[in-house]
């Protein structure tokens, strides 16, 4: 077993848009910038603890 492709899929991070506050989940290609409003400050979000999801 050697040089296995194996491809990893890009995790989607979740970034708050700065001006809107809409969540948007981006990968780490994609450019930043809020689908919602178009604004480009973005903060990145802890992904690693949010166990909780509520619906709306
Ligand atoms: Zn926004």
């Amino acid at each position: 077993m050697e040089g296995a492709p194996i491809r990893q899929p890009p995790a989607a991070m979740i970034y708050t848009c700065a001006d809107c506050g809409c969540e948007n989940q981006l990968k780490p290609r994609e450019p930043i910038r809020c689908q919602d409003c178009g604004h480009r400050i973005m903060y990145k979000k802890r992904t690693k603890r949010m166990v909780q999801f509520e619906a709306r």
